[in-house]
């Protein structure tokens, strides 16, 4: 399968963690229409937009194994999904075309101290907005809301809540508000806890029999399930609220105002929701138009 076929050739590669890549093949000027050119966008007071704009490029966090959301096809190499459309939105609105983004796959991990560290001008990978993490970084949005669930084999009917995971293996990835709620809210034993770099290092665990269960969001159980309709089932009791936010550095507030604007006029002008269409909405799903937290 697609996933377990990635998820080996990440480890071959040694590329768990990062990987760079340029999206694209040339010609492809991806989806998202602007006339402007950077040199015409003003942010005033922010240190990120200055750098973007000396490089001439932007570079972009992402998750690169995440279906539907942020996926980087091993063939092509090109980038896919939700989150990949909205981090192209934005960047065509600072004055960056399609062409002019590099991709930077982060793994759950890393995100706080890649933006930290300025190895990334923006993160948009299901990252969600919590107080804990605004004490490193930065959020616009939210531009998406989530909730935990659960993926479990198709077959499998003992699983059907957080409150049935006692005795069973539970994969979830490390740095991640999934594997967090697992840990303090003791929904299974210490030992039954699998904790790895990426998802889909867990559904291959999940179809090889190793574990019961992998928790995340729904959002993105629902990609992994509908690349294998026929192993793998979402349990479809969210049982936390996730607040997607674009993860920036933590005082550049000029660009974090700069894109919670940007995602206003996209979601009341209609882009949002055809960005939306076109990626997540595919498997069925409603969203609900996000509220932005300003702050
Ligand atoms: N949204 C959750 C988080 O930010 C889980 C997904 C992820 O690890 O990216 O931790």
């Amino acid at each position: 399968m697609r996933v377990r076929t990635l998820a080996v050739a990440l480890l071959a590669g040694g590329l768990a963690l990062t990987a760079c890549g340029k999206e694209g093949s040339p010609g492809d000027t991806g989806s998202a229409p602007t006339q402007q050119v950077a040199a015409d966008v003003k942010v005033d007071g922010s240190p990120t937009f200055e750098k973007m704009k000396s490089r001439g490029k932007v570079i972009v966090g992402v998750k690169e194994d995440q279906p539907g959301l942020g996926y980087k096809d091993p063939t092509s190499g090109k980038f896919t999904g939700f989150d990949i459309e909205i981090a192209k939105l934005v960047a065509a609105k600072l004055g960056f075309e399609s062409d002019k983004i590099e991709y930077k796959a982060i793994a759950s991990q890393g995100r706080e101290q890649a933006l930290i560290n300025g190895d990334v001008d923006y993160y948009v990978g299901t990252y969600t907005i919590n107080a804990k993490r605004k004490e490193q970084v930065g959020f616009a949005g939210p531009y998406f809301t989530a909730g935990q669930d659960l993926l479990v084999k198709k077959d499998d009917n003992s699983i059907t809540g957080p409150d049935t995971l006692k005795g069973k293996k539970v994969c979830s990835v490390t740095g991640s508000t999934p594997i967090q709620k697992v840990k303090t809210e003791g929904l299974t034993e210490p030992e039954n806890i699998v904790e790895l770099q990426n998802y889909s290092q867990c559904v291959t665990q999940l179809e090889q029999g190793a574990v019961d269960a992998v928790t995340t969001d729904d959002a993105i159980l629902k990609g992994y399930a509908s690349q294998d309709p026929s192993k793998f089932k979402v349990v479809g009791k969210t049982f936390s609220s996730e607040p997607y936010g674009i993860g920036l550095p933590k005082d550049d507030k000029a660009l974090r105002d700069k894109i919670n604007d940007i995602l206003e006029a996209a979601i009341n002008g209609g882009d949002w929701q055809a960005v939306y269409d076109n990626t997540l909405g595919k498997s069925g799903s409603t969203a609900n138009k996000p509220v932005l937290e300003r702050y």
